[in-house]
């Protein structure tokens, strides 16, 4: 069902580059989260997901998971909540931590201080706004590529906030992919 890509030798490399740049803070959680989300993209559209393709999943970002889907695949709300951060005009893509902060990106928060984060959508990808109300399972943007990335995919982390600006990523629990964390590809 779900096949392997390559992700090259030197975009994990940046992983370094990541941490010594300060783009994640060292803390960790091996947590899962409460809640239980709905899996913010059609099922059938994933051809690779996993937690260790990317380099950017480091220190408060380890928790992060990729879905690997085709550009312009729908990207649904994991659960209602406010929008409260939307970037949406970048065109740009590339595999070095130049582009970290090139991937449209959309962040909403829900109860308990706790936010889900989705990124790499296309130019102009996002449907919705900073204070809008969603619910789960709302229609929010379609994927893309841009950012710090090499393949076309959906990044999504949950944030459980320490303070403000201050957070760890948890695992992630779907009420429809249960068994996420069993077939998990390494690479
Ligand atoms: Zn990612």
């Amino acid at each position: 069902m779900y096949s392997s890509k390559n992700v090259s030798k030197f975009f994990m490399s940046q992983k370094s580059k990541v941490i010594s740049a300060g783009l994640v803070t060292p803390k960790t959680s091996d947590k899962y989260s409460k809640m239980i989300y709905l899996l913010p993209i059609p099922k059938d559209k994933i051809t690779e997901f996993g937690f260790d393709i990317s380099p950017a999943h480091a220190g408060n970002l380890i928790n992060s998971i990729d879905f690997y889907v085709p550009k312009n695949t729908p990207v649904y709300a994991a659960a209602s909540g406010t929008v409260i951060e939307v970037m949406n005009n970048s065109r740009s893509k590339g595999n070095t931590i130049d582009y970290w902060d090139k991937g449209n990106f959309l962040e909403i928060m829900h109860k308990d201080n706790e936010s889900t984060c989705y990124e790499h959508f296309r130019y102009r990808g996002i449907k919705v706004k900073v204070g809008q109300k969603v619910k789960m399972g709302e229609l929010v943007g379609f994927s893309g590529e841009t950012g710090f990335t090499e393949n076309p995919h959906l990044h999504f982390q949950v944030n459980q906030y320490l303070g403000k600006d201050d957070f760890v990523t948890v695992k992630a629990c779907f009420s429809n992919f249960k068994d996420v964390y069993k077939i998990h590809h390494k690479q």
